[in-house]
């Protein structure tokens, strides 16, 4: 239990909600997992801690077993105990902590969506620097992620370090600054946080009222790096328009804030290797992913009569953010110009769930166009690598995960600049950028006919000049999205954050 880096490498502990494929809801998971894999491929101890959920994919965790130590955490003026589990899940250390708490936190069925959540996660930010504090590890950097678990930030200086579990920088990574997890001042006393301490306009007090607090600003404030998950990402979260609210704290700490690209997992995403597929294929050789698409036509009840039909996809929570009225608008249009369409959705938002079903109802039977509305791993594999092109029409996108895989998978993407689209997604007709980058089509603002721009220039390519399509696939399935650059860039943020942390200790 007490591993810690004997090599030149770094200790590094992640403490996030999320980790594909055990407990993923949507790109945190893939984050989480392959930032992890790629740090330990470059010689970094990485240990994670996520909440024991009810609802995680069991079958994905290698020799999960309950550890002989039993972890009390404080919460709500009482202690609690927390059973840990220990597993591997890609080949990595996981502990997951099973609060004994009789509001059963994360025995929901779910990740996110209760009303409690913010008691949910206070308490697990807070079980998890305990585990390390009682379990005597001495990381050199703990990483949190998301509101979920900014509050490890503050509780990490203000409890943890005076206790001696001080041997680390913080790093917080947010990865949507849509979800900042506010609530009453008073609610973060639970987990043991000093509310006359930090809720102050320069501390964790959200900007809306003097009576909320804010465990992204929190985290914001309290790491001694944040970063978050693309370069335009970073510059547009520091305007009014972008920062939804937190503008002006992360430019008071835009010192330490950086934008780095995520990658994706190159293993799990791999058209050669996918064990999901009913035919594997590479850059090369694309038979297969022909064989694929018939294969999914066939298996959705979709005509098959056409192979030059083109398939377009898109695979997303069904939310404000990922432009649902284009996404809606581009089943039509797709059909207008001579296309299939299949979504696969899920959505927590009930309007927009609703909206959907009826249009997945109207289509049930027709032969060109197919909505699922649920999350499917298996079938997203398959729909990547049957697509021909890929809808990303967000209205912003801090990184956006769908645009790579697709990709990978040899379907051209279709995406709005904003965000992280904007830094991987290139217009073929673009002649400012380099011919070799050009990897699919973009358009500026959130309306249908600037979408149709794109959508249109796409459809007209693929119908009209096969050859040059065929040498777009093969160009962008040759994209390297792996971690590896990415990685480097956390890496060196955290050596140098710990390296000045050596110095300032050396010098006092
Ligand atoms: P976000 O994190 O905002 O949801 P990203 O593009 O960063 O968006 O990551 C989305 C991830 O979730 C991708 O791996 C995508 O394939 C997956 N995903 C989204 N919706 C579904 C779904 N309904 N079924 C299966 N996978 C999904």
């Amino acid at each position: 239990l007490t591993s810690s880096s004997s090599g030149p490498g770094l200790h590094v502990i992640h403490i996030a909600a999320e980790m594909a494929p055990v407990a993923k809801v949507g790109g945190l998971g893939d984050v989480l997992s392959a930032l992890s894999k790629a740090l330990q491929k470059k010689g970094h101890l990485v240990e994670i801690v996520l909440p024991k959920y009810d609802c995680m994919q069991y079958e994905s965790i290698q020799n999960l077993r309950v550890l002989d130590i039993v972890v009390e955490s404080y919460f709500d003026g009482q202690l609690f105990k927390n059973k840990i589990w220990i597993g591997t899940v890609e080949g990595l250390p996981v502990y997951f902590i099973e609060p004994l708490h009789p509001a059963k936190f994360f025995w929901r069925g779910k990740t996110y969506g209760e009303p409690d959540d913010l008691k949910r996660f206070s308490y697990f930010s807070r079980a998890a620097l305990e585990l390390l504090h009682q379990a005597g590890k001495k990381p050199d950097i703990i990483h949190c992620h998301d509101w979920q678990t900014a509050f490890v930030a503050p509780l990490y200086w203000d409890l943890y370090a005076p206790k001696g579990l001080n041997s680390a920088r913080i790093c917080f990574t947010c990865h949507n600054f849509e979800y900042q997890g506010t609530a009453p001042a008073s609610e973060i006393a639970s987990c043991g946080l000093d509310i006359h301490h930090l809720n102050r306009p320069d501390r964790m007090q959200d900007h809306s009222s003097p009576d909320r607090i804010n465990p992204v600003k929190g985290a914001i404030v309290f790491s001694n790096i944040v970063t978050t998950v693309s370069p335009t990402y970073a510059q547009e979260v520091r305007t009014s328009q972008g920062g939804q609210g937190l503008q002006a704290t992360i430019n008071a700490h835009a010192q330490k804030f950086v934008g780095i690209l995520n990658g994706i997992d190159t293993d799990c995403w791999n058209p050669a290797t996918d064990g999901y597929l009913r035919f594997q294929y590479n850059a090369n050789d694309l038979e297969g992913k022909a064989e694929n698409k018939k294969a999914l036509q066939r298996h959705l009840g979709l005509s098959v009569s056409d192979s030059r039909r083109p398939l377009v996809g898109c695979i997303t929570r069904l939310v404000p953010q990922k432009g649902v009225h284009l996404i809606r608008h581009a089943i039509y249009r797709a059909l207008e110009l001579g296309g299939q369409f299949v979504l696969l959705g899920s959505s927590p938002v009930p309007n927009i769930r609703r909206e959907f079903e009826e249009i997945a109802k109207k289509f049930e039977n027709h032969e060109h166009v197919r909505l699922i509305l649920k999350y499917d791993e298996a079938l997203s594999h398959s729909i990547y690598a049957s697509s021909d092109m890929f809808i990303i029409p967000s209205i912003f996108e801090p990184c956006g995960l769908t645009q790579m895989i697709a990709m990978r998978y040899g379907a051209i993407p279709i995406a709005r600049k904003t965000g992280g689209l904007n830094d991987s997604v290139f217009d073929v007709d673009d002649d400012t950028i380099p011919v070799q980058l050009r990897n699919g089509y973009t358009f500026v603002t959130p309306d249908e006919q600037a979408f149709n721009g794109a959508f249109d220039r796409a459809f007209n390519h693929y119908m009209n000049d096969n050859e040059s399509w065929q040498e777009l696939i093969n160009r962008v399935m040759s994209i390297d999205f792996s971690w590896d650059t990415s990685a480097s860039q956390y890496e060196e943020l955290y050596v140098q954050s710990v390296s000045r942390a050596r110095a300032a200790r050396r010098a006092a």
